[in-house]
This record gives structure tokens, sequence and C-alpha cells, in this order.
């Protein structure tokens, strides 16, 4: 789905903004309180229980604030921590991880806490640091340069290739963004159940039974997971969801779906074979999709095959024509907000019809007329907040809600999960992978 809110990612730019003001290097200097984290429970996945001990020489405590970062940020999430009014009070906070704030397994957290007494002293503690595992497994990671692979069990010669995929992937995308140096993860996973259980909770029965996600970016997170079963299928998943991540980091949560699965599949080594014959005989039907139709994707399973197909011949036409400072280019546009008709009017000199045209052209299709076009029938994204109750077509308070493309039968392009003000994470899907494993015929 498109239908990015663009309110929250303005909400996380501006809580990120007052993250980096409000990160604390080190505590205040002595004064009359102290407060800390005297352990971390995890209760995988559903929360983390941090017990907390605060005092103060000069009055009651009247106040503590668990602040937390996940990932790289930028969202910081503020805990009120429930206390009773005491020089010393001891208490525990839970921390939730599992549905509407959910947390991808693996993820680092960055945590302090703010106390304050009535007196008026304030304190602030040190940053610490918990990685939030998935308790059911015991991680190993290979480390090298700014990417870590972690796995369990007998999967080392499999995180082997998921490094190398990873590297890869830093070279093909990463380079051509410039940001192949920032540190990611990739959490392997040996089983579809092992890894549907590291996923947020799905709402319908019908996605829980038939979907097997292979591959999702977390952004929030810096981390991708990854099936690694099915031999360079799971190299391939890999690659695709870094791209994803890489796609993130450089144009932010407004890409267009067709620019950025179309990229994910460009990151693959294998140029999209899968999608090719659906690509070609839309070709011969002349039954190609309109580029300004595929913001979000078709809901029907061929034509979403056709849909990452075709946007994946379009991405690479642009990158191998244009060259790829233009992407990059367009990427920051996005990033700075500036939309995809400007976008591309400023890097490539057109508008997104004319964009088709030429495309169309390139490819040896007929032209044709765009005054009248409409978009071929787009499923309307069902927008379900994880974790809550039925699912509402459109969105009406971006603020607390969260977006899953329609599925019917197809994939989730996007699924975005607001974790309310104050936090939230991207979540790009898999669709490819996901699709091949779970529907391939
Ligand atoms: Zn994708």
């Amino acid at each position: 789905m498109i239908a990015f809110r663009s309110f929250l990612t303005a909400v996380g730019l501006l809580l990120g903004i007052a993250n980096a003001a409000a990160l604390p290097g080190t505590a205040l200097a002595a004064g009359p309180i102290d407060a800390s984290v005297t352990g971390i429970e995890n209760k995988f996945p559903d929360e983390l229980v941090f017990s907390i001990e605060a005092a103060s020489t000069a009055a009651d405590i009247r106040s503590v604030t668990l602040h937390s970062i996940i990932g790289s940020g930028p969202a910081e999430r503020r805990g009120n921590v429930g206390v009773q009014p005491g020089r010393n009070v001891k208490t525990t906070f839970s921390y939730k991880t599992g549905g509407n704030n959910f947390v991808a397994p693996g993820a680092d957290i960055a945590y302090w806490l703010e106390a304050q007494d009535a007196a008026g002293n304030k304190f602030e503690s040190d940053k610490a640091v918990f990685w939030y595992a998935d308790t059911r497994f015991e991680w190993r990671n290979l480390k090298e340069g700014s990417v870590t692979v972690y796995y369990y069990g007998a999967a080392e010669a499999n995180a082997r290739r998921a490094l190398a995929a990873a590297h890869q992937t830093q070279q093909k995308v990463g380079n051509m963004f410039g940001v192949s140096a920032r540190p990611f993860r990739v959490m392997l996973y040996n089983t579809p159940r092992d890894i549907t259980g590291a996923q947020p909770v799905e709402q319908s029965q019908t996605r829980r039974t038939e979907i097997i996600r292979a591959g999702i970016a977390y952004s929030g997170e810096d981390l991708v997971q990854v099936l690694g079963v099915g031999g360079s299928g799971a190299e391939d998943t890999a690659r695709h969801e870094i791209t994803h991540l890489f796609v993130h980091w450089t144009a932010g949560s407004n890409v267009a779906t067709w620019l950025n699965e179309g990229m994910a599949v460009w990151g693959q080594s294998d140029g999209g074979q899968e999608y090719v014959p659906y690509f070609r005989r839309a070709l011969a039907n002349n039954a190609l999709l309109l580029i300004r139709g595929m913001d979000s994707f078709p809901g029907k399973s061929d034509d979403t095959l056709l849909a990452y197909g075709q946007s994946y011949t379009i991405v690479k036409w642009m990158i191998e024509t244009s060259g790829p400072e233009k992407m990059r280019g367009l990427m920051e546009s996005l990033k700075a907000g500036d939309g995809l008709a400007r976008g591309l009017q400023q890097h490539y000199g057109v508008t997104v019809d004319q964009l088709d045209a030429k495309w169309r052209q390139s490819v040896g299709a007929p032209p044709r007329s765009y005054d009248t076009a409409v978009p071929t029938a787009i499923a309307i994204p069902t927008i379900a907040p994880i974790g809550a109750a039925p699912a509402a077509p459109q969105p009406t308070s971006a603020g607390s809600s969260a977006g899953g493309a329609s599925i019917a039968g197809g994939v989730p392009p996007f699924l975005m999960v607001g974790a309310g003000v104050g936090a939230f994470l991207l979540v790009l899907v898999g669709g490819a992978a996901a699709f091949s494993i779970a529907r391939r015929r």
C-alpha cells in the first residue's frame, strides 16, 4: 500500500529532531536524585519487564519516565512509570513489544530514565542498550563490515550465504544510494513457523493461513527477517529486503509501490525471473498497467505478479538509460517531501504519464492515450491496525492507524504500524518472496 501516512512520517521526523537534542550523553551532575533500571525480563513476544528504582534525598519522587529509541530511530517512545510518591520507589514497567507496539526481535533498544521529585529536582540517567531477542532460539552471529547476520541451529552455512548476499546488495544498491556503510542486521529463521512467530500477528485468518512472509524489512529496527531456506531464493529474499531498507533510508516512507518494489526486485540477483512471464504476457496482450495506477499494487494475484514484473522493468530501464545518480536524486527528492511528480520532473524531466509513455516505447508497447486513461482495477487497501479490532476500509485517523495492503490472494507490499505518538515503525514486506512461497503454483 502506498497510503503511507505522511502525518506519521512528519511525527517521526519531528521526534527525531527532538530526540537528537534530548539524547543524554552523560548523567547530570550529582544531584539529590538517583534512578536506575535494575533488571529487564524479556517476555518475548509480548513485553519487556523493566525493574526500576528511584530515590531522592531532597523530596518524594513524583514521576519516572522510561525513554527509548528502537534501532537507529528516529521515533522515541516515552513511558510513564507509575510510582507511589516516596523517597525511595521501586517498581516495574511493562514495555510492550507486541500488537500495536510491535518491535521486531533482534533490535537494539536504547533506553534511559528521567525522574523528578516534588522539589523540582530532575535527573536523567545514562543511556543503555538492551538487545531484544527472540528467546525461542539460541542466537549466534556472523559480523563483517556493517552487516551482522544472526542465526541459530545448524544454519551457519546459510548465514554465510546471507552475509555474502548482504554485501553484494551493499555494493549494488547501497553504493548507489550512498548508504552502504550504515549498519543493519539480517535475522535468519529456519522454518516458516519460526519466522511467522517473529512477525506482527496477522488480523485476518485468511492471511494467517495463506501467507508466509518469507522476508520483511523493518526500517525502524534496521533489520530484515529472512526465511533462510530454499537455496538461492533465500539469498534473493535477503537482497530484496535489504534493498527495501536502503530505499527507506534514502527516500523515506513516501515511495510509490512500483518504485519501491521495482527497486527491491532490481536488487535481487535473478532479475525478477519469476515475474517476467506475466510482464511478457501483458505486453503481448496490450494489458500493461499504468504507472500512475501503481502507487499501490493490484489485489488480484496475477496482477500483483505483473505489477512486480512491470515495476522491475521500469526501474531497470530508468537506471540503465538515465544512470544511478538520477535514481538517487529522485529518492532524495522523495525524502525531502517533493513527491513523485516533482521528483520525476526535476531529475528525469518528465511527468508520470510521460515516463509511462517513454517506457512503453522502450519495451515496444504501442502508444496509449492518457487523457481518459483510468488505472486498471486497483484494490483499495484494507487498513487494519495490527492487534486491534476489525479492519476499516480507509484510515480516518493516521495517528493511531496501521495500514496493510489488501492481501486478497496477493501480497502486502507494505505494512505500516503506527504505535501512537512517540513511536512508530515501518514495515516493508517482502511480498515477492512471500508470494512465491505461499502461492506458487
Ligand atoms: Zn518487496
